[in-house]
């Protein structure tokens, strides 16, 4: 039986058929479902295909062209961000939005259209997509791109991979001095002080992303850590890096994070000393800290985890904090708890995820039915404030949440593949 498992770990999936994917292939068994998977660093169902076909996209990983004097490179959709970053910085550019992990592949970037720590003045991945191919289940290979087939283009772009294939994408790169970031970290009391302090410090900084305490209650509530970072000018001498990465070892039989855990490591990380000056650091750290630790994810143990993240608009910081403060009550959470605002700027992805308001993600060890009550009561209050809950990172939404979060599903549904679903479809929509 083949068995995968997406990042969270919560349960395997058991696809009947892996297959390489290339621009000839052709789509034999009508009778089942297919659905492409990058690199399975979504957290819950989206990249599962239980009794159906996946098409494994990690060995369409060449490089086709790579303009270095404009900055603009075409590459097959399995190719890791990692692998880009290898090629295009010692030439001076770097991607222009990326996630917390360099470990994906680009066809899962653009099927989740992701954001980074720069959507408030960037947007998204999609917004750097100058087109791609889509392979789909008629046979026929589309190019697409915002004037050449833009229905297939604006639905693929976060559409979870419902559309077809994505065989290759050429992306515009960021020019860039060199390696090193200039970053600087700033204490917040609480949520309050967070808002002032990103009103103030997102207008000035490119990149932008707090760390919150997740325990902390009453006038602490969301107090944290704030983060911002520039790419550096010319530089004499530059940061080096330690490649060295560890990978935790095993999967322990429980979660090692618990209420004891959690509250040590938060109450350390929030009081140790912050530099009052700017550092310079080599991107790696400051974009992908939790690389440095291969299969981290097996921390919480063989149930697994799940991640939450959802957007709230950023008139509603009320709900916001009544998010906080169900999550502080609960003693549940981790010590990876990130906040973020994302900006107007949208890539047009029909169901891409990044909109203004506030962000949060964090992860929740599974604690079976307490975690699920949780993700119900927090679900409730995305609801009621126009909030969306994001696909990458979900295993449990209900259909009427999903269904006020994407006010461009009818349109979208339009353009899935007759023959494409995933479990996450299936759970929300049945066959
Ligand atoms: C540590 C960590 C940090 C993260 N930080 C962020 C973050 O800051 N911002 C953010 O937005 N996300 C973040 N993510 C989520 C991650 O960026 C997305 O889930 C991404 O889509 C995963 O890409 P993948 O290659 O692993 O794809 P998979 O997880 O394998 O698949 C994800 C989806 O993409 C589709 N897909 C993959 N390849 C193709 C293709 N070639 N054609 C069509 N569809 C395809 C799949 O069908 C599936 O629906 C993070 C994940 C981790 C583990």
């Amino acid at each position: 039986m083949i068995e995968q498992y997406s990042w969270g770990r919560i349960k395997a999936s058991k696809p009947a058929q892996i297959d390489f994917p290339s621009a000839n292939y052709s789509f034999l068994q009508r009778e089942l479902q297919y659905l492409a998977k990058g690199n399975l660093r979504s957290y819950g169902d989206e990249a599962y295909n239980d009794n159906g076909i996946i098409l494994n996209t990690l060995h369409l990983d060449h490089f086709i062209h790579f303009d270095r004097a404009n900055g603009v490179l075409e590459l097959e959709s399995g190719v890791l961000l990692e692998q880009i970053l290898n090629l295009i910085v010692p030439c001076g550019w770097f991607l222009p939005v990326t996630p917390g992990t360099k470990y994906i592949t680009v066809g899962g970037a653009v099927a989740n259209d992701v954001h980074g720590k720069n959507h408030h003045k960037v947007g998204s991945f999609g917004c750097f997509v100058d087109s791609f191919t889509l392979l789909r289940s008629d046979g026929l290979i589309y190019q697409c791109s915002r004037e050449l087939n833009s229905h297939y283009f604006y639905a693929t772009i976060g559409g979870m991979g419902l559309t077809g294939i994505i065989l290759r994408v050429k992306l515009n790169l960021l020019t860039v001095n060199n390696h090193a970031i200039v970053t600087k970290a700033y204490k917040f009391r609480n949520l309050e002080h967070y808002m002032e302090l990103n009103a103030e410090l997102e207008r000035q900084s490119t990149y932008t992303v707090a760390w919150i305490d997740c325990l902390a209650s009453g006038r602490s509530l969301g107090r944290g850590v704030y983060y911002t970072g520039e790419h550096a000018g010319y530089l004499e001498r530059l940061p080096a890096i330690n490649y060295n990465k560890r990978t935790f070892p095993f999967t322990p039989t429980k979660s090692l994070i618990n209420g004891l855990t959690l509250k040590a490591f938060n109450t350390l990380y929030y009081n140790r000393p912050v530099a009052k000056s700017p550092q310079l650091v080599h991107y790696d750290p400051f974009f992908y800290p939790l690389d440095k630790l291969l299969n981290w994810n097996r921390i919480y143990g063989r149930k697994g985890f799940y991640q939450y993240q959802c957007v709230i608009p950023n008139a509603a910081s009320d709900a916001m904090r009544e998010i906080l403060r169900r999550i502080s009550i609960s003693g549940n959470g981790s010590f990876l708890a990130v906040l973020k605002t994302f900006g107007s700027i949208s890539s047009g992805g029909m169901m891409s995820f990044p909109r203004p308001g506030l962000a949060l993600a964090l992860d929740f060890a599974n604690r079976g039915n307490s975690t699920l009550d949780l993700f119900r009561s927090l679900d409730d209050i995305v609801l009621t404030h126009g909030g969306a809950i994001y696909a990458a990172k979900d295993a449990t939404q209900s259909r009427e949440v999903f269904e006020a979060g994407y006010p461009q599903l009818n349109e979208f549904i339009k353009y899935i593949d007759p023959l494409f679903s995933s479990n996450l479809w299936r759970r929300l929509y049945g066959n």
